[in-house]
């Protein structure tokens, strides 16, 4: 099974991807929490990634698609897997569809996660509290969602007009949704 998982900051994609990677027995792999370990660690990719992150921005495509390469050659996924946060705009996409031609893959499916904008600002904001992410405070949070719109919201057209678009209502429990979307994906 080889999946991906989008939808605005906030929807849940990280919890549902953690969890779906898990009961499908597949690599789990979070762009998000790569570059917060970069971050952590020091590396080059790290310092410059924060630069970034830490004003709301996205990281440079050339980055992240380095990034992607080097984890996906390293651990053979044949067994399957779930991107997280990964592709985020139409040119990691068509970078990534390069790498999965060249690899022989094929997506099963883009599993898009919808939520209301005002319950997902709320989300984050109590999120914050506690993760000690340094990219969860108001004005950040509104302008990661305005980036969201600009730059990756495209992408849900993009997919479906590959035919594996599946939107999913993510409000609701946590169980509830993964049930949603174990439902349309087997
Ligand atoms: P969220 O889903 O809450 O936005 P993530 O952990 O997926 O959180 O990402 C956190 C931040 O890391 C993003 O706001 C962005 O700056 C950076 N990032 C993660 N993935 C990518 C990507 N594929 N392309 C560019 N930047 C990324």
């Amino acid at each position: 099974m080889k999946l991906l998982i989008m939808g605005p900051p906030g929807v849940g994609k990280g919890t549902q991807a953690k969890i779906l990677s898990k009961r499908l027995n597949i690599i789990h792999l979070s762009t998000g929490e790569i570059l917060r370990s970069e971050i952590q660690m020091d590396t080059k990719i790290g310092k410059i990634a924060k630069t970034f992150i830490d004003h709301g921005n996205l990281v440079p495509d050339d980055i992240i698609l380095d990034i992607i390469l080097e984890r996906i050659s390293v651990k053979t996924p044949n067994k399957g897997y779930l991107f997280d946060g990964f592709p985020r705009t139409i040119p990691q996409a068509t970078g990534f569809d390069k790498l999965l031609i060249e690899m022989g893959h094929k997506l099963n499916a883009a599993i898009n996660l919808t939520a209301d904008e005002n319950e997902l600002i709320k989300r984050i904001i109590d999120r914050g509290k506690s993760s000690g992410r340094s990219d969860e405070a108001i004005d950040i949070v509104k302008k990661r969602q305005e980036i969201y719109w600009k730059q990756t919201s495209p992408l849900i057209n993009y997919y479906q007009k590959k035919n594996i678009l599946k939107n999913i209502n993510g409000i609701g429990q946590i169980e509830e949704i993964t049930e949603r979307i174990l439902q349309v994906i087997c």
